[in-house]
């Protein structure tokens, strides 16, 4: 079966969701973001470009991922009926690969011989190199050194799959500042390098193509809710690093009915530096390329972040959730630390399911609502990816 029609793009032809997005980049990059949005928009438009990606999507990704009815959790719980969206099961460990196949099947499409990527975690870095080794492209990722010495594992990995990993020295020596290296490397190799973006962030149009290559997850959600439940969920809870897990689910859902709930790291605490909740303790600016909710100072600088789980610490957004925040389309809380600690080791020995503190963070908002709601009620939580990532975090907290 093929996959059906794509959405629409949620964002106006010069990439605003609202009042945010845009691209706020350096002049040499306007042509090669106008060359990637041309070429997106043709791909989506030719069945083989869609018959490919669907086949990697089931043959090679592991789609459709299960949407699986938590049982021993919901009994639990008591209230409403608790189900996973299985994304945990994707080749790679996460949605992540989601992304990473349909932008290097892209960038073949375009010719372009080399992908680039950045990594915090080395999460996105490995699933762009395996893409990358799958479709025979070239591939360097940008770390900071600060990531390379947490992350030496995925680093490995990387290295495994045929990719370079480019350590990065500037500022604080972790994402943001691997970010600013890797649109760099873009500037001065654009002919045949494609800067494959990890979330729902940076200039248009990637997180309105970004979105699109997620917005499987909510697809396959909403036709097996009508098949398990003959109808849309109660609520829908994802958890929100950059966004592209979440808005990924969201979307074929907003304004459908279901209470969309995107879940942030609370961290350690509410001051700068303790948390990554962007959306609900920042404020609006540019970062990356785009206009959105960020974290920074009294003079504009980011400032930086906390979470225990790397995924989630990030000081910016994606532009499409600054949107839902304001227009109240969805709605975002933030989970702590420890909150998405105890939903992990509370998920694993009710389920068997080991999930990554990311996905934890969601897991741990559905443990608190779903006692207060009806047994008529059910949840969908996005569990965006495994969690064997995690053990060595784990067994250090406790
Ligand atoms: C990277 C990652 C996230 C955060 O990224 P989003 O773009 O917000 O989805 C969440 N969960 C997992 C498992 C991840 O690897």
């Amino acid at each position: 079966m093929s996959e059906e029609q794509a959405t629409v793009p949620g964002c106006d032809r010069n990439g605003y969701f609202g009042d945010f997005g845009g691209q706020f980049i350096p002049e040499p990059l306007m042509s090669a973001l106008f060359e990637l949005e041309r070429a997106f928009s043709q791909a989506m438009k030719d069945s083989s470009f869609s018959e490919r990606l669907d086949r990697l999507r089931r043959e090679y990704a592991g789609r459709p991922t299960p949407l699986y009815l938590a049982g021993n959790m919901t009994e639990g719980l008591g209230g409403a009926r608790v189900y996973l969206k299985r994304e945990d099961l994707c080749h790679t460990g996460s949605h992540k690969i989601n992304n990473t196949l349909g932008q290097s099947l892209l960038a073949a499409r375009m010719g372009k011989r080399r992908l680039i990527a950045e990594t915090g975690a080395g999460q996105h870095g490995v699933a762009c190199a395996t893409a990358a080794a799958l479709m025979g492209l070239e591939c360097a990722v940008y770390m900071g050194e600060v990531d390379i010495a947490r992350q030496e594992t995925n680093v490995f990995r990387m290295e495994l799959l045929g990719a370079r990993v480019i350590p990065v020295e500037s500022g604080s020596r972790t994402l943001k500042d691997a970010i600013n290296e890797a649109f760099r490397d873009w500037v001065t190799n654009l002919k045949g390098t494609h800067y494959c973006i990890g979330s729902v962030v940076g200039p248009h149009p990637f997180p309105m193509m970004v979105r699109e290559f997620q917005s499987v997850i909510g697809r396959e959600t909403i036709k097996q809710c009508l098949d398990k439940e003959g109808r849309l969920p109660d609520m829908l809870v994802a958890c929100v690093g950059g966004g592209s897990n979440s808005i990924g689910i969201f979307s074929p859902f907003i304004g459908a009915g279901p209470l969309l709930v995107g879940v942030e790291a609370g961290g350690s605490g509410r001051c700068p530096g303790q948390h990554g909740s962007s959306l609900t303790l920042g404020e609006v600016g540019v970062l990356h390329g785009a206009m959105s909710y960020l974290l920074q100072d009294e003079y504009g600088q980011v400032t930086e972040t906390h979470s225990v789980s790397a995924g989630l610490d990030y000081p910016g957004v994606g532009p499409e959730h600054s949107y839902l925040k304001e227009s109240g389309l969805a709605t975002y809380t933030t989970v702590s630390d420890s909150e998405a600690l105890d939903a992990a080791r509370f998920l694993s020995r009710t389920e068997g399911i080991l999930p990554a503190l990311e996905s934890a963070h969601a897991v741990a908002y559905a443990m608190k609502e779903a006692p207060r709601m009806g047994n008529d009620e059910f949840i969908v939580v996005c569990l965006s990816g495994r969690g064997d990532k995690d053990i060595d975090t784990m067994r250090k907290e406790g």
